[in-house]
């Protein structure tokens, strides 16, 4: 069965909210949302795709902070959403593990992603990440999702788009998708004619 659910999976520091310097968000007054989120995660769900946050915490395995502590701040971060009234994150995944762990969860390891598009029936192959950092892209395309980069740099990885803020992210992604849709339309009128 082909599935027809597609996510837009988000990296969380730096997508979603702030990054610290020299530091990892370990409680809830250092979550600050960036305030395009609002905005994206209206039109992720207008678009259709099911807004998913994929984040490596190595904070963890560092001993810096506990599963419970991130557990908080991800309750903070949807209920400030609900408090707003914008669509909620669908589901949450995090690595707690580090580098030399050896998981298959931290990204650029796909595993978050593959795991959520077991557990969701998602179509990975018409599914975006959007992230600020090479392991993002990379968990991307090791996935078989399309790639957005936001912000500045990353000059030399080669995403599908790239955009200074999320909302011009958005912009790409909801264009990407006319576009595929009007080709789609040719193709089926242009069968049509033969
Ligand atoms: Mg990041
Ligand atoms: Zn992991």
């Amino acid at each position: 069965m082909n599935s027809t659910v597609r996510a837009i999976f988000f990296d969380r520091d730096g997508v979603v909210n702030f990054r610290l310097v020299d530091d990892y968000v370990r409680s809830p007054e250092q979550l600050v949302l960036i305030p395009d989120l609002f905005d994206a995660l209206r039109k992720t769900r207008e678009l259709g795709f099911l807004p998913i946050l994929v984040t490596n915490q190595r904070g963890i395995a560092r001993g810096l902070m506990s599963e419970e502590d991130l557990h908080t701040i991800h309750r903070l971060l949807q209920s400030e959403l609900t408090r707003r009234g914008v669509p909620l994150f669908h589901a949450i995944y995090y690595c707690p593990h580090g580098p030399d762990d050896g998981c298959d969860c931290r990204k650029p390891e796909p595993g978050m992603l593959l795991r959520a598009a077991r557990e969701h029936d998602i179509d990975l192959a018409h599914s975006w990440i959007i992230g600020d950092s090479y392991s993002d892209v990379e968990a991307g395309e090791r996935a078989g999702c399309l790639t957005a980069w936001v912000g500045p740099g990353g000059g030399d990885i080669d995403p599908d788009l790239r955009g200074l803020t999320l909302t011009d992210v958005m912009k790409s992604i909801e264009a990407d998708k006319r576009r595929r849709i009007n080709e789609w339309i040719d193709t089926d009128r242009s069968d049509g004619r033969e």
